[in-house]
């Protein structure tokens, strides 16, 4: 199965959630938030595309992360390949724990391979960017969207996540440089 991306951060990145995380970002988004975070993200081409497996196994192989941050473009418009990948990271690593981002709210996440997802995810955060409601902290783009905590996994960390300083971690790569995390609201810079 094949998975259509943005781009992977697969040397893991303290800046979207506890712990090192391996970063997927997703390739197409059907919303079309204003100032959105990613707007590389949201064309629906073809990008980069993964073989689910491959993909699974280069995140099984690497012992350093805890976790794995799903983000996009929208994770969910791929719902069958992001099932498929979790599935079968699952299999040989359960105790990594999962965060997605969508722009979708979670009760409308109802089909077969939607809920397969959420029920492989520990901390779902859901729904559109809002810039005026960007408020500078947490582990989300704007304070409209609801961190659903769907396990106990990363409740420990429920405020950090809330209201906790934002990271920003910058990769520089053959002169390229990428900047990871949520971005502050560019109207109070
Ligand atoms: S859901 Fe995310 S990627 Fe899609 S338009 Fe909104 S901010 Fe951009």
């Amino acid at each position: 199965m094949v998975l259509n991306l943005l781009d992977i951060e697969r040397h893991g990145t303290r800046a979207l959630g506890p712990g090192l995380r391996y970063v997927i970002w997703t390739q197409g988004c059907p919303f079309n938030c204003p100032k959105c975070i990613t707007p590389e993200g949201r064309p629906i081409v073809s990008a980069k595309l993964a073989d689910t497996v491959q993909l699974a196994n280069d995140i099984i192989a690497n012992k350093t992360i805890e976790g794995i941050t799903i983000s996009g473009g929208e994770p969910f418009l791929q719902a069958t390949s992001v099932a498929e990948l979790l599935k079968t990271v699952k299999e040989h690593r359960p105790k990594l724990n999962i965060i997605i981002f969508t722009g979708f709210l979670k009760e409308n996440l109802l089909s077969d391979d939607a809920q397969s997802i959420l029920s492989m995810t520990d901390l779902l955060i859901d729904g559109p960017y809002m810039e005026a409601l960007n408020d500078g902290v947490g582990l989300r783009g704007s304070s409209n969207q609801r961190l659903h905590f769907l396990t106990d996994r990363l409740l420990p960390y429920k405020m950090e996540l809330l209201t906790g300083k934002r990271q920003i971690e910058i990769t520089i790569n053959n002169h390229h440089s990428d900047a990871i995390g949520i971005p502050l609201n560019q109207n109070v810079l």
